[in-house]
């Protein structure tokens, strides 16, 4: 088993810049890649997209900026491989509709993030059928509460 746990590479060095501690898992309420989204992210693949590259059929990654499917880290890693030879950064996970920022090394807040909640809004309905329950968007938090 080859192990690359201790190679340091420039993705980690750039991690660092932005403060990505080992144990942070929270995720981040911005990032500074969201200039780099696609401009037309109403249309995109379906959940169900296979892998472009291995045609993995399952749990695949969206590219939110060229658009591309591609497999996770846990299969072929080629949503990684696409990251480190583009430099695309934000790619949105069809299993579970998170969206991850290989630079920032972190998840996405996508109640958070305005950018973001059009392409959730539209994986969403092609995943469930219907649009994402957002919650306190627009500051009404403790809609619950009387
Ligand atoms: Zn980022
Ligand atoms: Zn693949
Ligand atoms: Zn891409």
């Amino acid at each position: 088993m080859e192990s690359n746990a201790s190679s340091s590479s420039a993705w980690e060095e750039v991690g660092e810049l932005y403060g990505a501690e080992s144990g942070w898992v929270e995720a981040r309420k911005s990032c500074d890649h969201l200039p780099s989204l696609s401009t037309d992210l109403s249309h995109i693949p379906g959940p169900d997209s296979h892998c472009s590259r291995c045609q993995h059929p399952a749990e695949n990654w969206l590219c939110l900026t060229c658009k591309d499917v591609l497999c996770s880290r846990f299969i072929n890693k080629h949503m990684l491989n696409h990251h480190q030879e583009t430099g695309h950064c934000l790619a949105l996970s069809f299993s579970d509709l998170s969206v991850w920022c290989f630079a920032c090394d972190a998840y996405l807040d996508v109640q958070m993030i305005q950018q973001l909640q059009p392409v959730y809004e539209v994986a969403h309905l092609l995943k469930f059928g219907q649009r994402p329950p957002f919650q306190a968007i627009n500051g009404n938090e403790g809609s619950f509460s009387s």
